[in-house]
């Protein structure tokens, strides 16, 4: 089982899909997540990424496909949530060739909608919360238009297949995580 969540940067991705994943007991793979302990430990791979982190713009390519096929024949090998993954089209087809190298197929893709205003009210919040060095209005605004210019054309060439799941991701958490949960599993039965 593989689900790949969408979403702009403050839409509750991470949130949920550490739920999903835990209530679905699979994998939950963040590439941001990743990148950061990368960051933190001072890895070759963490230097590199380092810089286009702070400025809001995607780590190159292929820093990314390594990490993420590292994880899908380790640790997610009995499915995961990927959560930050992919963010571009080049990233959605190496997914592609990678899923077909292994014999699996994507379970689908589930798009949390949320309203601008309410990412940047939700985006500020956070950054107090977590001290998120890359949560400061500059990267922010940066964030937002990387995902506007190079991760939405993915919800079409998503919906054109037919794998798109569109969620309203207003409410409370337990009232998203629900609605996410009837999606999935109603795509994991049909
Ligand atoms: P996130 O926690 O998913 O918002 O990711 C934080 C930052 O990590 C992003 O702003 C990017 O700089 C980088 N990043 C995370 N996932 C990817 C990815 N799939 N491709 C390129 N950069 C990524």
């Amino acid at each position: 089982m593989i689900w790949i969540f969408l979403g702009a940067p403050g839409a509750g991705k991470g949130t949920q899909a550490r739920l999903l994943a835990k209530t679905l007991g699979i994998g939950h793979v963040s590439t941001g997540d990743l990148l950061r302990a990368a960051v933190k430990t001072e890895s070759e791979l963490g230097k590199k990424a380092r810089p286009y982190m702070e400025s809001g713009d995607l780590v190159p390519d292929d820093l990314i496909l390594g990490m993420v096929r590292e994880t899908l024949e380790g640790p997610a090998v009995a499915g995961c949530i990927l959560d930050g993954y992919p963010r571009n089209a080049a990233q959605a087809e190496s997914l592609d060739g990678m899923l077909s190298d292994m014999g699996r197929k994507l379970s689908g893709v589930i798009e949390l909608e949320v309203p601008e205003e309410v990412l940047i009210e939700r985006i500020s919040g956070r950054a107090q919360a977590e001290d998120r060095s890359d949560d400061t209005t500059e990267t922010v605004r940066n964030r937002l238009k990387v995902y506007h210019d190079q991760t939405q054309p993915l919800i079409d060439f998503y919906r054109g297949r037919g794998q798109l799941r569109e969620i309203d991701g207003e409410g409370t958490i337990e009232e998203i995580q629900l609605r996410i949960l009837e999606t999935a599993r109603a795509g994991a039965e049909g």
